[in-house]
């Protein structure tokens, strides 16, 4: 698989993207995705230099068919905007798995599998510079064979699939709402987040195309 980035406009990539959507809703060879109300394929801004990968959807997201709108999704939209005065949609969200595991039980090997062609060709499409990943499913897929509370905070590059790519395990939000200790390093990874991005940042802002301006003067 080849970096599609330079190919690409913001309409082709939008339209990949939507293609992929619509592949995921339309898959049953999976229980979990024959049984959910609403697969979650993932939404944002396709020319993001930010993206982030969670584990997979809880209650709320099968609900609504969106990723991270419940309670982690409102933490990690805090912190997003706290910290980096960026909306959810200045970025791009999803997940390792699509569809909701019963009781939010850890995903399967064999779910991952039958998702992972989907999040490789977003990731391809989208070509980030960098992947904040959201607990230990969506590290493993890049750093496997290494403890969260090891490696968090530490960024690394990453070949993917032609693509050099930064990669920064993150904490999962909905583990830092259940410790405070785990909130403060959460909060403080955001932060390195933020210092890392360095030009990417602007590059962020620059490509907003559906939210509010922000001042950049505010930001620094
Ligand atoms: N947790 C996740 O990992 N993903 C979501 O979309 C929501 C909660």
């Amino acid at each position: 698989m080849h970096s599609t980035k330079t190919l690409m406009t913001t309409q082709e990539k939008h339209t990949e993207l939507e293609k992929i959507a619509l592949e995921i809703r339309g898959f049953k060879g999976l229980e979990i995705a024959r049984n959910c109300t609403n697969a979650v394929p993932g939404e944002g801004n396709p020319d993001t230099p930010l993206m982030f990968i969670g584990e997979g959807p809880g209650y709320n997201e099968d609900m609504q068919g969106r990723p991270f709108v419940g309670q982690a999704g409102k933490l990690l939209e805090k912190t997003l905007k706290d910290v980096l005065n960026l909306g959810r949609f200045d970025v791009y969200i999803t997940n390792i798995i699509k569809f909701r595991p019963p009781e939010n039980r850890d995903p399967l090997p064999d779910e991952i599998e039958a998702c992972r062609s989907w999040l490789d060709r977003q990731i391809s499409i989208i070509s980030p510079k960098m992947i904040a990943t959201l607990g230990r499913f969506s590290m493993a897929k890049f750093i496997p064979d290494v403890s969260i509370s090891r490696v968090h905070g530490q960024a690394r590059f990453v070949d993917f699939a032609g693509l050099k790519i930064i990669v920064f395990p993150m904490y999962h939000p909905a583990a830092a709402l259940r410790a405070g200790s785990i909130m403060n390093e959460f909060i403080q990874d955001f932060n390195k987040l933020k210092n890392l991005l360095g030009d990417k940042y602007a590059e962020i802002l620059e490509a907003k195309p559906q939210t509010t301006q922000v001042s950049q003067q505010s930001l620094f």
